[in-house]
């Protein structure tokens, strides 16, 4: 039988149980991660939403920036949600803040009017021919991407789901929506099904 990517999820702060929620659906087993020592046996790992400067703070605190950069470098699949996807970014402006910097991209986390609003909406990606629903929670924008980072789903002109190798992000929640789509993806990036040359190509 094919063996299932052991996920991590970071549970400092923010909408982790729902991450847990649709693993538990998909019959995947997850573990909560709060200190270096968590990520253990660990292939994949979710950086839930929820309230970034939070977020990064512990992650410093508990050295679990650098065991989270330790753990891309050697081929771990990570996957942002929102205030994840701020803590995955190259660069984070309006306000500044410190961040992984394991994705080529730069957000905005409030750009004083520019910042999507907070709001439900659905929308096409190209992981599959339906729709599906977008919650937007205070959602950073992502105004800069490098030429390795694909974008997957747009949403009012905005990427809004990008992936760079083995590096997953969405600026929205998929975890706060009982559709699977994007969790199934992000567990075939997991699983090696889904190599960087395996381009998928971005709709229009
Ligand atoms: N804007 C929030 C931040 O800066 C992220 C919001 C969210 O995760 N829903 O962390």
């Amino acid at each position: 039988m094919e063996k299932l990517p052991k996920v991590g999820i970071l549970a400092v702060q923010g909408d982790f149980e729902a991450h847990a929620a649709t693993l538990a659906r998909l019959g995947v087993e997850h573990v909560f991660v709060r200190t270096p020592r968590d990520l253990e046996g660990v292939d994949a790992m979710i950086l839930p939403g929820g309230e970034s400067t939070t977020q990064w703070k512990f992650l410093v605190e508990e050295g679990l920036d650098r065991s989270l950069r330790e753990f891309a470098a050697r081929g771990g699949a990570i996957f942002g949600t929102c205030a994840g996807a701020i803590l995955l970014a190259r660069e984070v402006h309006h306000p500044d803040q410190a961040s992984l910097g394991l994705a080529d991209i730069t957000v905005i986390r409030n750009a004083y009017g520019r910042q999507l609003a907070s709001e439900v909406r659905s929308g096409l990606t190209s992981l599959s021919p339906e729709p599906i629903e977008m919650v937007f929670i205070r959602a950073p924008i992502i105004d800069r991407m490098g030429p390795n980072v694909e974008v997957l789903a747009t949403s009012q002109g905005q990427p809004v789901l990008v992936r760079q190798g083995r590096t997953l992000i969405a600026t929205f929640h998929p975890e706060l929506t009982s559709d699977t789509t994007v969790h199934e993806y992000f567990l075939r990036i997991a699983s090696g099904k889904l190599d960087s040359a395996d381009k998928v190509l971005a709709r229009d």
